[in-house]
C-alpha cells in the first residue's frame, strides 16, 4: 500500500504527461493549458466535471467561473473548503467554444482520469452532469434519473461510492435544479460518514477503464516539468 505522499508524488507524475498530452489533436491545437485538476490529493471527496471553459483554460485551474462560486458555496453549507476536496474533469483541455465532449476524446482521456482516482484514492466521488456520471458508471443512464443516489462501483482496484449530481452551470439558471443539487449536496456529510465500501469482488467492474489504463501505460509523453503548476495539490 502505498502512503498519501507517494500517491501524490505519483499524481504528479501523472500531471506531468497530461501536460504535454496530444491525444486529441484538435483541442491539444486549442488549449491554452491542460486543466489537470487541483486540490487535496488525498482527498476523501472528488468532483468530476465535464471539461475546461474558457476561465479554465485560461487558469489551468478547474471550477473557477460562477459554476465554481456555485460549487464553493455549496461545500460551505456543508462545512467544507474546496482545500478539502480534489475537483477534476472528464476532458483535461477546453473543447472549442464549449462544445460537448466527442466520444474518442472522452476515451482518450479516460486513463489520466482513471489514474486520478486510483492515486487521490476517494471514498466518495461526485459526478458532475451526464458526462462523468455515464463515463464513471459506464451505462448510458442520464443525471435526471441518477441524481441524489448513491451506488457503490469499482474503479480500478478500489470500491469507490459514486454520488452523480447535477452539474452546478446547468444549476445555476434553473432555481428548480439548484434546489435540488443543494438537496442532494446535503445528503454528502452522511455519505462520507459511512464506512468505506467493501473491496472489489461483488461490485460492478468497469473494463472500458481498465483497457485505458493499460493504454496509458504504453503512453511515452516527456513535457517540460513545470514547478508552479505543482503547487495544485496540497
Ligand atoms: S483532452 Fe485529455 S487526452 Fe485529449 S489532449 Fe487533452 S489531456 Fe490529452
Amino acid at each position: 500500500m502505498q502512503s498519501a505522499a507517494d500517491r501524490r508524488e505519483a499524481l504528479k507524475a501523472v500531471y506531468e504527461q497530461a501536460r504535454g498530452c496530444e491525444k486529441c489533436p484538435q483541442l491539444a491545437a486549442t488549449r491554452t493549458t491542460v486543466v489537470f485538476g487541483a486540490g487535496n490529493a488525498d482527498a476523501d471527496l472528488m468532483f468530476v466535471g465535464e471539461a475546461p471553459g474558457a476561465n479554465e483554460d485560461k487558469q489551468g485551474l478547474p471550477f473557477v467561473g460562477q459554476a465554481g462560486k456555485l460549487l464553493d458555496k455549496l461545500l460551505e453549507e456543508i462545512g467544507l473548503q474546496r482545500s478539502q476536496v480534489f475537483i477534476a474533469n472528464v476532458l483535461k483541455c477546453r473543447p472549442p467554444g464549449n462544445r460537448d465532449p466527442r466520444p474518442n476524446e472522452i476515451e482518450a482521456c479516460s486513463d489520466y482520469l482513471h489514474r486520478q482516482v486510483e492515486l487521490i484514492e476517494p471514498r466518495v466521488i461526485c459526478t458532475l452532469g451526464n458526462f462523468s456520471t455515464k463515463l464513471l458508471r459506464g451505462d448510458p443512464t442520464g443525471i435526471s434519473r441518477l441524481h441524489g443516489r448513491a451506488e457503490v462501483h469499482t474503479i480500478g482496484r478500489r470500491a469507490v461510492r459514486l454520488y452523480p449530481l447535477y452539474h452546478p452551470a446547468a444549476a445555476l439558471y434553473t432555481p428548480s435544479m439548484l434546489e435540488t443539487l443543494r438537496a442532494d449536496f446535503q445528503r454528502l456529510p452522511e455519505l462520507l460518514a459511512l464506512p468505506a465500501p467493501d473491496q472489489p469482488g461483488a461490485i460492478d467492474e468497469i473494463p472500458e477503464l481498465e483497457d485505458a489504463l493499460e493504454a496509458a501505460a504504453e503512453t511515452d509523453l516527456a513535457p517540460e516539468p513545470d514547478a508552479d503548476q505543482l503547487g495544485l495539490f496540497d
